[in-house]
């Protein structure tokens, strides 16, 4: 069922949970994909996706720029393109376009569908992979004619925990 994974994807990453097993995942996931694909998980294309993946709140390509300069990388931004584009074309990381920052992705490696709800109160960004979503997306894009591309959905909203925060006290 789309609304109980949905329920669950946001329950796993926006409360508190042992965020070192995501970011381990993600790292053995990557070391995966690109042994499978003969890719070079390079240094600073590890260090980034690292970066990326510190929590689930996507990032700027500038935050990340600033870390990997602090950290004695360099501070050419191409340093930090290069490698994000690098894991964006093997499926580790997303770019959100309609906050101009990157998030790591859980199914790493496959091209796929993709629907994200942004918090814009805590920033935090949880992907469904609502497989009926797509579904109707790509009939509603058929319909009118539509060849879809990149079928990313990015949808803004508040999350369960800061719409709570935000319920007016009563009088
Ligand atoms: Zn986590
Ligand atoms: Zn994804
Ligand atoms: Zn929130």
């Amino acid at each position: 069922m789309a609304c109980s994974a949905t329920a669950d994807a946001f329950s796993r990453v926006a409360g508190p949970h042992d965020h070192g097993r995501c970011l381990d995942a993600a790292l053995d996931r990557a070391e995966q994909v690109c042994r499978e694909r003969g890719a070079r998980l390079t240094p600073i294309r590890r260090r980034v996706l690292e970066l990326v993946w510190q929590d689930h709140k996507p990032v700027g390509a500038y935050d990340l720029l600033g870390r990997l300069a602090e950290e004695g990388w360099g501070s050419a931004p191409p340093l930090v393109y290069r490698a994000l584009t690098f894991l964006e074309s093997h499926g580790l990381v997303h770019r959100l376009a309609s906050i101009n920052a990157f998030v790591g992705c859980s199914q790493g490696g496959e091209s796929h569908a993709a629907q994200f709800l942004i918090c814009h109160e805590c920033g935090i960004a949880v992907e469904l992979h609502d497989h009926r979503l797509a579904h109707d997306l790509k009939a509603a894009a058929d319909a009118a004619g539509f060849v879809l591309e990149a079928p990313v959905v990015e949808i803004s909203g508040r999350c369960r925990a800061c719409a709570a925060a935000s319920v007016p006290e009563s009088p």
